[in-house]
């Protein structure tokens, strides 16, 4: 049987105190970047279908600098493999949780 790793943006609902202060040290980037990032890709795909790549996430990350070799990671270990993919893997939890503005 293939492991299943429970992806972290699952349990991020139930996590707060130590726990949560620990997914935030661990993340590729700040919390309102992450934020940011992830209304910038919404509103890009508003205008555009996803290519099946992380095109917006990429342009985001370029345009501001980020890491992206670790952010990519962390996106798709979350199963965020392309920018249709983080919106719907990704964002629903990490906006019940951190808010959407
Ligand atoms: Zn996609």
């Amino acid at each position: 049987m293939p492991i299943v790793r429970k992806r972290e943006i699952e349990n991020l609902q139930q996590m707060s105190g130590e726990e949560l202060q620990a997914f935030l040290d661990a993340l590729p980037e700040k919390q309102e970047t992450i934020s940011k990032m992830l209304d910038y890709i919404e509103d890009e795909l508003w205008e555009s279908t996803c290519d099946h790549h992380l095109r917006h996430a990429m342009k985001f990350m370029m345009d501001n600098r980020l890491d992206f070799p670790r952010l990519t990671s962390w996106l798709n270990d979350n199963g965020g493999y392309c920018d249709c993919k983080v919106m719907a893997e990704i964002a629903p939890a990490w906006r019940a949780k951190f808010g959407d503005d």
